[in-house]
């Protein structure tokens, strides 16, 4: 039986596994993500050990992902500067010799929910991270949309809320966008205290739970989407769930009309079901595909 490596690259951390073609784990190991000098050799010693005989990447971005383009599967505008234009798919395929297939990390999280996950038998989903960052990938009629580079669904603008004590939000490029107002570390900026030890009364989960609702029924209104799944650390906090579906369906205010939104949104925006694995098995659908 074929192996298949799985690479999520993340900002702080990469994600490595091989498996098999039924999507079983055989081998899996997390390291820091260093600068490429580091961290890519011992990267690219655990798959020659595994002896994989294809790579998929679930990478984060921003990313080149037209096929066409000289700088193909590279890491483009990054401020993470040591990672900046680093032509990620071609080391790879210059040192291990086998297909290598990449797309964002959220978008490979999209792909696996959809094929095995939350959104399982559907064509048409939406995963967002919202975590140290706020990423989305898309998935419509099957296929994880790139279009002109590829969606950053995170950074949309968004209106600041009434009452909001940190209107201005902290995204270094926009200020207020949706990342800017509603990530972890926004979180943690606006109330002086870590997102993770504010109490569950805490007005910072609803004031959350309204910029993430203008993100869902921004989605729905321009995609779509069969199923919205939110995930990443600050939704660990699951109560956010109800608070969002009932200030998205306030949004929306009877204007989309379905039953999966008239009846309160529970099968609609959701929970991953493939946490924290969402990714990773997203890798190795693009390894597979790529083979
Ligand atoms: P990353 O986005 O870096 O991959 P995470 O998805 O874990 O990692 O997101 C980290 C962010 O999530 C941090 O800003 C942290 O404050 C926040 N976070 C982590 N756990 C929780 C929690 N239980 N409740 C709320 N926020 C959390
Ligand atoms: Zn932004």
């Amino acid at each position: 039986m074929k192996t298949y490596g799985a690479l999520e690259a993340g900002g702080t951390k990469m994600v490595l596994a091989a498996l098999d073609e039924t999507g079983r784990f055989l081998a899996r190991k997390s390291l820091p993500t260093r600068t490429p000098e580091e961290t890519m050799p011992e990267m690219i010693a655990f798959f020659r050990e595994q002896d994989v005989s294809a790579l998929g990447i679930g990478s984060f971005g921003p990313l080149q992902l037209n096929p066409a383009a000289p700088d193909y599967g590279a890491i483009t505008a990054t401020p993470k500067l040591a990672w900046r234009n680093y032509p990620l798919l071609r080391r790879f395929e210059e040192a291990l010799g086998v297909p290598v297939g990449i797309d964002t990390d959220v978008n490979a999280a999209a792909m696996a929910e959809a094929a095995l996950g939350a959104a399982r038998g559907l064509d048409n989903c939406l995963y967002v991270t919202v975590g140290t960052g706020v990423g989305g990938g898309l998935v419509i009629a099957g296929k994880p949309v790139h279009g002109l580079i590829h969606p950053e669904i995170g950074h949309i603008p968004v209106r600041p809320e009434p009452g909001d004590p940190m209107p201005e939000g902290v995204c270094p490029s926009h200020g207020s966008c949706l990342e800017g107002m509603a990530s972890g570390p926004s979180i943690g900026r606006r109330w002086g205290c870590p997102a993770q030890e504010l109490p569950p009364d805490h007005p910072a989960w609803a004031l959350e739970a309204a910029y993430l609702a203008q993100l869902c029924a921004t989605a729905l209104l321009a995609f779509s989407p069969e199923k919205i799944i939110l995930g990443g650390g600050v939704m660990q906090q699951t109560a956010l769930f109800p608070l969002i579906r009932a200030k998205t369906a306030a949004l929306l205010n009877g204007y989309l009309v379905h039953p999966a939104i008239q009846s309160g949104m529970e099968d609609l925006i959701v929970p991953p079901a493939l946490s924290p694995d969402s990714g990773i098995l997203g890798s190795w659908l693009i390894a597979k595909e790529s083979a």
